[in-house]
C-alpha cells in the first residue's frame, strides 16, 4: 500500500491525507504534554481513548445540529474528519475557575464563575498562545466579527452539550478548548467543530469527591493519566464491561 501523506503532526495527533479530497486522517498518539510542551510523556493507551472519547463527544454533538469535522471513526487510533481551514485562536469555555485564570486572576480554583465565559487565545507555540481580545482577532484579521459572534453560539452549545453530558455521569464540567475551522460550499463559509474533544482538553472533576478525571492528573502528578481517561469512558458506557482489569480497551 502506498505510504499516506503527512500533512502535519502536533504533539498529540498527526494528519494525513485522506481517501477522498476534503478528507483527513486524525491519528491519535499516546504523546503527552503540557506547559507548552516543556513537560513530556508517553501514556500508554491515551491515543486510544480518545479517540474514542472524541468519536463519543463530535457524534453527540452532531446528533443535536452542531456541526463537527468527525465523518467516522476508522480503528483504534485514527477518524476520518473533514480538512478546515483552522481558526488560529483556542476558544475556552470557563463554567468553574481552574488553571490560568484562577492563576491570572487571584481567584481559587473551584470557584464558580456567574455564567460561563468565553476567551480566546492566539495559536502560536512560540508565543505560549497568549490570551487575545476580540479587538485583536478583528484587527489582525484572524476572524471577522461574524466568526466571533458564531464561535461564541457554537462554544456555548458545546458547554451545554459537554456540561449535561458529563453531569449524567456524575462529573463537573469545569472548563474546555475547542478549535474551530471554516469550511467552504462554493463562496458560502461555515464554522465547524475541528481538532478534538477529550480530557486532554477539558476539565472533569467528579461531583462527589473532586477527584480529577482529565490531563492536570498529567500536568500535576495526581496518579496515572490512563486510568483517569478511562474512569470517564467507563461512566460514558463506552468500555467493555471486564475492562477493568484489561487496561484500555474499547468498545466498538
Ligand atoms: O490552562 P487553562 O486554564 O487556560 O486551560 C483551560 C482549558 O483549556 C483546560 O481544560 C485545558 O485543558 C484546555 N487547554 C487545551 N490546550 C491548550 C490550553 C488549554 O486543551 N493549549
Amino acid at each position: 500500500m502506498a505510504r499516506r501523506k503527512k500533512i502535519y503532526e502536533g504533539k498529540a495527533k498527526v494528519l494525513y491525507e485522506g481517501p477522498e479530497p476534503g478528507t483527513i486522517v486524525q491519528y491519535f498518539k499516546d504523546d503527552a504534554t503540557a506547559f507548552n510542551a516543556e513537560k513530556r510523556a508517553t501514556i500508554e493507551g491515551k491515543g486510544v481513548l480518545n479517540n474514542r472519547l472524541s468519536e463519543y463527544f463530535m457524534t453527540g454533538l452532531g446528533a443535536i445540529g452542531v456541526p463537527t469535522h468527525f465523518i467516522r471513526r476508522l480503528n483504534m487510533r485514527e477518524q476520518l474528519v473533514r480538512a478546515v481551514e483552522i481558526i488560529p485562536l483556542e476558544v475556552v469555555v470557563r463554567n468553574v475557575a481552574a488553571g490560568s485564570i484562577a492563576k491570572r486572576l487571584g481567584m481559587e480554583e473551584g470557584t464558580a464563575m456567574p455564567r460561563p465565559i468565553v476567551e480566546f487565545y492566539y495559536k502560536d507555540d512560540a508565543l505560549g498562545d497568549p490570551l487575545v481580545t476580540e479587538e485583536h482577532i478583528i484587527a489582525f484579521g484572524w476572524a471577522s466579527q461574524q466568526d466571533m459572534d458564531d464561535m461564541v453560539a457554537l462554544a456555548l452549545r458545546v458547554n451545554d452539550f459537554m456540561s449535561g453530558v458529563m453531569y449524567g455521569v456524575g462529573i463537573k464540567l469545569i472548563d474546555f478548548k475547542i478549535e474551530i475551522g471554516r469550511i467552504f460550499d462554493g463562496d458560502y463559509q461555515r464554522l465547524i467543530i475541528a481538532d478534538e474533544i477529550s480530557p486532554d482538553s477539558c476539565r472533569l472533576w467528579d461531583v462527589e469527591t473532586g477527584q480529577k478525571l482529565d490531563k492536570d492528573v498529567f500536568r500535576r502528578d495526581l496518579g496515572n493519566l490512563t486510568d483517569a481517561y478511562t474512569e470517564v469512558a467507563n461512566r460514558l458506557g463506552l468500555m467493555p464491561k471486564n475492562s477493568a482489569t484489561t487496561g484500555p480497551r474499547i468498545v466498538n
